[in-house]
């Protein structure tokens, strides 16, 4: 049996607010969980679309533009949001009051953009749940020591969930979307995906990690590392708690708490891939370093990589950055020329990486082998893996993403009956 929350935080993303219509219908749900005496405490992504359309009119006007002017344009999509459901709220009778994150204070770091939340005083809205006040906190930003306005990176806003739950204490934290649950792997693309009712925090930030956008990865971090609550569930779909006393959504938990562990949990993708090949580079100690320390110093996330055997003096180096520092990551690599003495350089951004998770790859072979079986049986070619110890990635050419994923998903015995 669930333990009956007193106080939760409720986080609605961008498709559950994305217009009158449906502020207004989560409005109500906030006033059943007040009507049933809970505390509550709401964050609110932008309008589905606003925070794409914000950076676009940034990026229009500069392509290099100043990422704190950037945070001050973007911030305002939750801005909105947190007014206009303040306002759907009182039209029901609960008194509810907006907060920008500077007002809460959210104090985050000043690396805009993808700032860290550092601290949030949860006195003031414990205050306002106490006195019967419902809080409504713009999702997604805080305030840089220096009082500048911050941003937490895409998918912020279940990042700033989770840490108004830490901070206020809540029992839980749900995650109001567009889909009821974390799946095996993404519904859209596999039907026949199965709900997790639950699932372990390391898995899912693992899935998260590689791709699973229904988290973003710090979101999942922090509610490990404070051991918040969070469940995933659909702001569409009305569901009331099962008579099992099972929560209607999917709920990330402790390792102890899984019953029946699968050997893989779930299958996740990422587009943002780019693949950078480097040829015939001398084949010398340190030709790493060469590399890759000029690629960390300008802050440039290197995921997969692999060197190939040495012939004649030569060596080949395959890399992978994101797509969104694809450019940067070849300004670095022609400004390193001289030091590396490679031969040629050549990317690929039409690749995909798929994922597969599990942590009962710990204690059991064979989960890689099927995974490079299945797609050599499609005439999947697969040109980086990697591996860790609870997943094994491989990149493969985009267009075969929804056939490896479903071939996978198959093979791995996850598609719902
Ligand atoms: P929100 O705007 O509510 O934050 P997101 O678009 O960020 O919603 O995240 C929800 C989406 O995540 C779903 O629509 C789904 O397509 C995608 N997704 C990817 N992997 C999974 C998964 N394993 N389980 C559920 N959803 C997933
Ligand atoms: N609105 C922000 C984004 O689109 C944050 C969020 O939705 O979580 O990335
Ligand atoms: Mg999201």
């Amino acid at each position: 049996m669930e333990r009956t929350p007193s106080r939760i935080v409720m986080k609605f993303g961008g498709t559950s607010v994305a217009d009158l219509d449906r502020i207004r219908a989560v409005a109500k749900r906030v006033q059943a969980q007040v009507a049933a005496g809970y505390e509550v405490t709401v964050v609110v992504s932008a309008m589905s679309g606003e925070t794409n359309k914000l950076v676009g009119f940034c990026e229009n006007l500069s392509p290099l533009y100043d990422p704190q002017e950037y945070d001050a344009v973007v911030a305002t999509g939750e801005g909105v949001t947190s007014g206009l459901m303040a306002i759907a709220l009182q039209n029901l009778g609960i008194n509810a009051r907006s907060f920008l994150g500077w007002q809460v204070p959210i104090r985050t770091d000043d690396a805009h953009g993808k700032a860290r939340i550092e601290s949030i005083d949860g006195a003031t809205l414990i205050g306002c749940m106490q006195s019967g006040q419902v809080p409504v906190i713009a999702g997604f930003q805080g305030v840089s020591p220096d009082g500048r306005i911050t941003t937490l990176g895409r998918g912020g806003s279940d990042t700033s969930a989770v840490a108004v739950a830490a901070a206020v204490k809540a029992d839980r934290c749900d995650i109001y979307t567009d889909v009821d649950g974390i799946y095996t792997t993404d519904p859209r693309i596999v039907p026949k995906a199965r709900k997790l009712n639950k699932i372990t925090y390391e898995e899912m930030l693992e899935l998260a990690s590689v791709g699973a956008k229904v988290l973003q990865t710090r979101s999942v971090e922090l509610a490990m590392k404070e051991r918040v609550r969070v469940q995933v569930l659909s702001s569409f779909t009305e569901e009331t708690p099962k008579e099992n006393g099972h929560l209607p959504g999917s709920l990330v938990v402790d390792e102890d708490e899984i019953v029946e562990q699968e050997l893989v949990t779930g299958i996740a993708y990422s587009r943002d891939e780019a693949k950078i090949s480097m040829r015939r580079i001398p084949d010398r100690p340190g030709i790493a370093a060469a590399i890759f320390g000029p690629l960390s110093e300008a802050s440039i996330n290197v995921d997969m990589i692999v060197q190939s055997t040495g012939e004649d003096g030569m060596t080949n180096m395959t890399f992978t950055t994101s797509k969104t520092d694809l450019a940067r990551a070849m300004a670095v690599i022609e400004e390193a020329r001289p030091g590396i003495q490679y031969g040629e350089v050549v990317t690929d951004d039409s690749v995909v990486k798929i994922s597969v998770v599990g942590v009962g790859m710990r204690s059991h072979a064979g989960v890689a082998s099927t995974m490079f079986r299945t797609l050599s049986e499609r005439g999947i070619n697969i040109q980086v893996i990697s591996t860790s110890e609870i997943k094994v990635s491989v990149l493969i050419p985009a267009e075969y993403a929804e056939l490896a994923i479903r071939a996978l998903h198959t093979a791995y015995g996850l598609d719902a009956a």
